[in-house]
């Protein structure tokens, strides 16, 4: 029998009636002859709600019992649905993601799966039951604690349970009938893809498109995992994320993204001598920064100006270590600008189609959008411009 994982995100169990939507659903999947396991997500917006409270009982919650908190939106969620499949005559049992033998690393609220131990799982499925996991957690086998993947964390959950069960399928359900051009909530006129690559799934999600975790991603491509993109509440068959059919014609750009939670960094008059943007760019690594847009202008005075994007969340700590830096390197002074936006165009034709990089620039010109910073790769160019623009751009 085909294994089936089917992952249903917040808005698909947001409520009774939905779950129960959801229950029909699933009951399907198996009627047609699957064994099906399902990986819930908590509850319309229940993690934000979950947040709020701790926030509201202590502004600075201890990570450890955050993480207990939060997983109990999706343990709603997992034993609701049993409840639900229970009512259709479907055999169906839930599991926390610890029961599910989803090991991670010890830290809390980004944990990393580290490896899963699904016996339990199978055993269940091959006594005939639809499987419900709990999204979104894991547990530490050192610390035995419970632990969180980070926002978005059900899809890596729902992917890593069907590497670890060689699935035939993994299919996310959401509010959206597939990976679009861009995110339809901002550009009505995006369209849906019926095939994307991995590669460019990859580009897109860590430019900045939030229609699935970027680590699920990953996931999905070092396993061999047939990734589907579909909607809940539609019959639409979705998008397929996998391997780049070989003699396929490809489209020339696969999506358009933008993200506002970079900001900007320049350091002004930096000695321009072998050797100072390493060591500028390894005290940031030290200190855990990822860094992603450079540019260095080489004035002529021996000195440079070297700008560089890191998200907004790290700027305390980029002040920290330019201060520590700022003598030892001579430069004269360094600014932060968070009203920048970054907007990426991704393909994986663009390699082989000359122009597309002047296209996007005149297209952008023509709109009277100033470019800030260029970075390209062989399936991207990304573009650093004010904030403001952002929608207008994409
Ligand atoms: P879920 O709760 O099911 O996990 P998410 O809210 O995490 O759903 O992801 C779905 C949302 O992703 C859509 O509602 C859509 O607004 C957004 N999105 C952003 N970029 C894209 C894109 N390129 N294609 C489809 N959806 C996108
Ligand atoms: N409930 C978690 C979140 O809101 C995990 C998920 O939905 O994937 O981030
Ligand atoms: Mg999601």
């Amino acid at each position: 029998m085909a294994v089936l994982v089917q992952k249903y995100g917040g808005t698909s169990v947001e409520g009774s009636e939905r779950i129960r939507a959801v229950a029909r659903r699933v009951a399907a999947a198996r009627a047609a002859g699957n064994d099906v396991l399902v990986v819930v997500s908590a509850m319309g917006r229940t993690t934000d709600e979950l947040l709020r409270l701790a926030r509201e009982v202590s502004p600075d919650p201890s990570r450890r019992e955050l993480d207990m908190l939060l997983t109990a939106g999706e343990r709603i969620s997992m034993a609701l649905l049993a409840m639900a499949l229970g009512d259709l005559g479907v055999p169906a049992i839930s599991f926390t993601g610890s029961q599910s033998g989803i090991l991670t690393d010890a830290g809390h609220g980004a944990a990393r799966i580290v490896a899963v131990r699904p016996e339990r799982l199978r055993r269940e499925l091959e006594r005939g039951r639809v499987v419900i996991v709990a999204g979104f957690q894991g547990v530490n086998p050192e610390t035995k604690e419970i632990t969180t993947l980070g926002r978005g964390g059900s899809d890596t959950t729902g992917v890593a349970l069907a590497a670890a069960l060689r699935a035939d399928e993994c299919q996310i359900y959401t509010d959206v009938d597939g990976v679009y051009t861009t995110d339809p909530r901002v550009v009505p006129e995006a369209r849906k893809l019926d095939f994307i690559s991995n590669d460019e799934m990859l580009e897109l999600t860590a430019s900045g498109a939030k229609v699935m975790m970027l680590r699920s991603i990953e996931v999905a491509r070092r396993y061999d995992v047939p990734l589907w993109v579909r909607s809940s509440f539609t019959d639409a068959p979705g998008t397929l994320i996998g391997q780049e059919e070989k003699g396929m014609e490809q489209a020339i750009i696969s999506g358009v993204t933008y993200a506002l939670d970079d900001a900007k960094v320049t350091i002004h008059d930096l000695p321009d001598r072998i050797g100072e943007a390493a060591r500028v760019f390894t005290a940031l690594a030290k200190a855990n920064i990822n860094v992603d847009v450079i540019i260095q202008n080489v004035s002529a005075q021996g000195k440079a100006d070297i700008s560089f994007t890191a998200p907004e969340g790290d700027l305390p700590k980029i002040t920290a270590v330019l201060t520590g830096l700022k003598d030892e390197l001579q430069f004269a002074s360094f600014d932060v600008d968070k009203d920048v936006a970054k907007v990426t165009l991704v393909g994986a034709g663009m390699k082989t189609y000359p122009g597309i990089a002047a296209k996007m620039f005149e297209t952008l010109a023509a709109n009277n959008i100033n470019l800030e910073m260029i970075s390209t790769s062989s399936i991207k160019i990304s573009c650093v411009i004010r904030q403001e623009h952002a929608e207008k751009a994409v």
